[in-house]
């Protein structure tokens, strides 16, 4: 049976009211837009529910019409499909319009509830006008972005909070066939829920995995623990001057994290990572990647090097972190290669003090920067990780730096290292209205995608133009899992088809 949009946006309407549904033709070109090479993916309406309730009545016409939805938070998913849907025509159910609510800030537990459409500088502003004691770890992307969207999109941060759904707590969804699921404590059928953002591991099944990176139901609201704001954040930075010493630069960091010494994750960012925050390219237009000489003289301009360390400390006040900093310091200055760059000097830096923003729970703009470095505003982000091996961490880097090369791109990344893994952000910035350069950037993702999938590396995230790409290389059990939990929990397939793959 074929969808009835006519129908559904009729029984939208005619429920939650005409300020529900927008199908204008700016709203669609609006909502269609992304950075991806795909291009625009113009949807067929957006709807704005105010409450799980109305969530539910859109899931449930849409079963009855057999409407295709796509829900967004924020929406602001850049390089990774912004708020553009799965596939063009499917309605977007924007949820950050009207549910954007902190419903819940506990002082004492620490965390916080909140609904989808609540962005990371809005829980900073109320936590702060709060006297400041808890901070969210938040992502050095867009400030408007938020933690439920992120976090069901297995984004990640630099605290010690980093790891945004692994500190999320209980959630409340609306399934693809309209029930609503609350998980964790908040699975026991009772009005009182004492322990639902406190307690992760309860009774049965650890439901919540199921709803990042799926397709399975519309999350209406999401608990997070906050952090206590340390009195004093203490960042060190440290600069190498050539592109092999990643070997090593990875060698000195697991230990230190794998100690758990450094309670920071360390961002290991090359030299056009940082300054393509700073300006657009001055090479573009040349068809080639951005030359060695051209790089050298960014690194001097700004004071970097072929690769920068960050990470930070907590603690009561700057003099009871010195012994920590300078164990750090004797520890990269066994190198013999490595230049430190202290707290102070590196807030004159703008690219670092990016680094100290999201080491301190601070959203800022300034890597947004990165986007300009080509014209036409195309950006895509690759994924994969790495061992925190050193050797094969730079053989990743060669890899990945000549595909880069081959396809006229300059090689943008930060890898972000935990004890045993590294999250590689690769980040593609091309010219999205120039055909040709859009068609190189696609080419350029899918070679690197096929190169780290033939060595077992997989991505963490993708852009939604590579969602049915990626999908196709799982293996098949994994494939048929999936496509059995759609069909458990969405029988008609109304929300997001397609995305992650998932049908
Ligand atoms: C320069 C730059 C730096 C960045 N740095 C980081 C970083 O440090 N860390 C990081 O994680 N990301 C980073 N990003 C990526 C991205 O911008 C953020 O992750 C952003 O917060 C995600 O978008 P959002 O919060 O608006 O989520 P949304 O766009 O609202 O949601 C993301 C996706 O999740 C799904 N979804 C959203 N809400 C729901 C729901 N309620 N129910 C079911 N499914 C839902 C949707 O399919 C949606 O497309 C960066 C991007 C840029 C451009």
């Amino acid at each position: 049976m074929s969808a009835n949009f006519d129908a559904f946006f009729n029984e939208i309407q005619s429920k939650l009211g005409t300020d529900a549904v927008n199908r204008s033709d700016e709203t669609l070109t609006r909502y269609g837009e992304n950075t991806m090479p795909g291009g625009d993916r113009r949807p067929a309406g957006v709807v704005y529910p105010a409450s799980t309730a109305e969530v539910q009545t859109i899931v449930r016409a849409a079963n009855t019409h057999k409407v295709p939805l796509y829900p967004v938070s924020t929406g602001n998913n850049i390089g990774l499909g912004s708020r553009s849907a799965s596939k063009a025509g499917q309605v977007i159910v924007d949820l950050g319009r009207k549910m954007n609510r902190i419903l819940e800030i506990n002082d004492r537990l620490a965390y916080c509830v909140v609904e989808p459409g609540v962005t990371y500088q809005a829980i900073t502003d109320e936590l702060m006008r709060r006297g400041g004691q808890l901070m969210l770890d938040v992502t050095s992307g867009p400030p408007q972005g938020g933690p439920l969207g992120n976090a069901l999109d297995k984004g990640a941060g630099y605290t010690p909070y980093f790891d945004h759904f692994g500190f999320a707590c209980g959630m409340e969804v609306v399934l693809g066939n309209g029930e609503v699921l609350r998980t964790g404590d908040g699975s026991i059928d009772s009005d009182k829920l004492v322990n639902w953002h406190t307690s992760k591991y309860s009774f049965g099944p650890i439901l919540d995995g199921l709803f990042t990176q799926s397709n399975y139901g519309i999350v209406t609201r999401m608990g997070f623990w906050l952090m206590p704001r340390p009195p004093a954040v203490q960042s060190f930075h440290f600069t190498f001057p050539d592109d092999d010493d990643l070997e090593e630069v990875i060698e000195l960091c697991r230990p230190l994290k794998m100690s758990n010494f450094v309670p920071t994750l360390f961002r290991v960012a090359n030299d056009l990572y940082l300054s393509a925050s700073e300006g657009q390219s001055k090479e573009y237009g040349s068809g080639k990647a951005f030359s060695t000489e051209g790089r050298r003289a960014l690194r001097e301009h700004f004071g970097l090097g072929a690769w920068n360390i960050s990470g930070a400390f907590y603690g009561p006040n700057e003099a009871a972190m010195a012994p920590m900093i300078q164990r750090v310091r004797d520890h990269f200055m066994k190198s013999g290669k490595a230049r430190y760059i202290d707290h102070e000097q590196a807030k004159s830096i703008p690219t670092l003090q990016v680094a100290i923003n999201a080491f301190s729970g601070t959203p800022s703009l300034g890597e947004l920067g990165l986007l300009k470095w080509r014209p036409g505003g195309g950006n895509i982000w690759f994924t994969p990780g790495t061992p925190m091996d050193g050797k094969i961490a730079n053989e990743f880097q060669h890899l990945c730096r000549k595909i880069y090369e081959d396809h006229g791109f300059d090689y943008t990344v930060m890898n972000v290292c935990g004890a045993r893994f590294a999250r590689g952000l690769h980040v593609i910035t091309f010219n999205r209205e120039d055909a040709d350069e859009s068609k190189r950037a696609d080419a350029c993702y899918r070679a690197m995608a096929k190169a780290f999938a033939e060595r077992g590396v997989f991505v963490g995230r993708a852009p939604l133009d590579y969602h049915d790409m990626h999908f196709a290389q799982t293996m098949p059990g994994f494939r048929q899992a999936c496509t059995a939990i759609k069909q458990a929990l969405d029988p008609n397939g109304v929300i997001a088809p397609g995305r992650y793959g998932i049908q």
